[in-house]
């Protein structure tokens, strides 16, 4: 089954909800960056998130934001990227995590988040200025802090869930999540009907785990209600990195550092930190961007 996320208006467009299998994506995700479980469970549900905040809230096809998490767990800081064509990329400071499940008997993500922190988006409008919204963590466990994020910075009241199940050798057995919005106007009833009906609802991965699609979770959250399905969207994991951005990078470091690394190490390693990809400069490149660097000043 193909990752993808499905939107849709509900309750007369009262309510926008969103839900997304994400399986391969948070796949690709922990074999780029060899996440172990505790560490997968994490970065895979800031990615989920993510997905679903930028297929949500962005409209133009060169807007992006950036989620950072930033808490006082053993995972260190969550840096993901999204925009509004379900592309997604994203990394956590301490990849091998893996410590034991907590008391609901599931991955302790909050362990690896923290619960002392921030969470900031940082939205690239194609404007001048960046908007930028910052919360402090309230749970640590993902789900809420996005909840809480679209409540207090973005004035919509929400619903997220967002849910990773990790296989027994580490690799991703299911991925998704969801978003509910509830738009101006809409009535107590809607709101509390909503509350009654997110508190009986599966863990969304076990959904997932078990085939149902973005559309059949929406279905699950919603029976009985009529659901005006809107678009899919692709999602996946992708970078957009290459050697020309890190030649770029390098070049700012100035001559004389590349002269250092063409004496000493005879070339340069250039890393990613979104997607663990490698670019080789060797002393030739190296002497290349030099050339460019003084090219550039006459
Ligand atoms: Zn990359």
């Amino acid at each position: 089954m193909k990752d993808y996320l499905a939107k849709a208006l509900v309750y007369s467009g009262y309510i926008r909800a969103y839900a997304v299998n994400a399986t391969a994506t948070i796949a690709e995700a922990q074999k780029r960056h060899d996440t172990w479980h505790s560490s997968s469970a994490a970065l895979g549900r800031a990615m989920i998130g993510t997905m679903l905040l930028s297929n949500s809230g962005l409209k133009g096809e060169d807007e992006r934001l950036t989620v950072k998490i930033q808490g006082d767990g053993l995972g260190g800081a969550i840096i993901i990227d999204g925009d509004a064509k379900g592309n997604v990329k994203g990394y956590i400071q301490n990849s091998h995590v893996s410590i034991p499940l907590n008391g609901d008997g599931k991955i302790d993500v909050r362990g690896v988040v923290g619960t002392n922190g921030v969470l900031t988006v940082i939205k690239d409008l194609g404007l001048k200025e960046p908007f930028s919204g910052q919360v402090p963590l309230v749970s640590g466990e993902l789900g809420d802090d996005f909840t809480y994020y679209l409540a207090s910075s973005e004035q919509i009241p929400s619903a997220v869930g967002l849910s990773v199940l990790v296989d027994k050798d580490e690799t991703i057995k299911a991925a998704g999540g969801f978003m509910i919005q509830v738009m101006p106007g809409a009535d107590e009833e809607v709101i509390s009907d909503l509350e009654t009906r997110l508190a009986n609802l599966p863990r969304v991965s076990d959904l997932i785990d078990a085939g149902k699609t973005p559309e059949e979770l929406l279905e699950i959250i919603f029976e009985g209600q009529p659901i005006m399905f809107l678009e899919e969207v692709p999602v996946q994991f992708k970078c957009d990195c290459s050697k020309e951005k890190f030649s770029q990078a390098l070049i700012t470091l100035g001559s004389h550092e590349l002269q250092l690394m063409i004496e000493e190490d005879h070339g340069a390693e250039t890393v990613c930190s979104f997607c663990n990809n490698k670019y080789y400069f060797d002393e030739e490149d190296l002497r290349a961007l030099q050339q460019e660097i003084v090219g550039g000043q006459a």
